[in-house]
């Protein structure tokens, strides 16, 4: 049987989401255009609540790239890359991740987006850092909470699409 134990609620993300506002309105201080990536589905709700609080101009682009299938452990072929962006050069980006793990799959954005475009800047963001399970160098700019070698569900996460609307984020156990 699966069960969700919490391991950040509600008020501690909503709080922790206010802080990381105030960090990306400083790096971002003066310019006069945001663009803020979504990467779907993961990363949909701390991206919206992210948002909400970011005091740059901004537009928003979503993109879809998984190498989940329907279980726990990660690989890193992507499938249903989607990403149909405007010309981003000479722009300022904001790519909001919901979880780095091993990182492929921000090494993969981050090749693209810098081959790619001519970036003004360039910043990433998650949600969540499990940097015991990092097989690449990437880091991200800023993160919300780093947390051990746990599969995590809610605040956008799934376990087989499921669970993404919880309003907290919850450890996944099989009893
Ligand atoms: P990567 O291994 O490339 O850093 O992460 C790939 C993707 O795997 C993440 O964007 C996220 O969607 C998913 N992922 C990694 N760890 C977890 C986890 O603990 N829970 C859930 N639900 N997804 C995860």
């Amino acid at each position: 049987m699966e069960k969700v134990s919490t391991m950040f609620t509600n008020e501690q993300v909503t709080k922790r989401i206010e802080e990381l506002a105030k960090v990306i309105n400083d790096a971002f201080n003066g310019e006069n255009e945001l663009i803020a990536i979504c990467t779907l589905k993961g990363a949909s709700l701390f991206f919206c609540d992210l948002v909400k609080k970011i005091n740059v101009p901004l537009k928003f682009e979503f993109i879809k790239l998984s190498s989940y299938g329907s279980g726990t452990t990660s690989s890193n072929k992507f499938e249903n890359v989607s990403l149909n962006l405007p010309d981003l050069s000479g722009k300022n980006v904001l790519l909001v991740e919901d979880i780095v793990d091993t990182g492929n799959t921000l090494a993969f954005l981050n090749d693209y987006f810098k081959n790619k475009y001519n970036l003004k800047n360039y910043k990433t963001i998650a949600l969540l850092n499990k940097p015991s399970r990092r097989k690449t160098t990437i880091d991200a700019d800023f993160y919300g909470f780093e947390i051990e070698d746990k599969f995590v569900v809610g605040y956008g996460l799934d376990y087989d699409q499921r669970y993404r609307n919880l309003d907290y984020i919850g450890e996944l156990s099989f009893e």
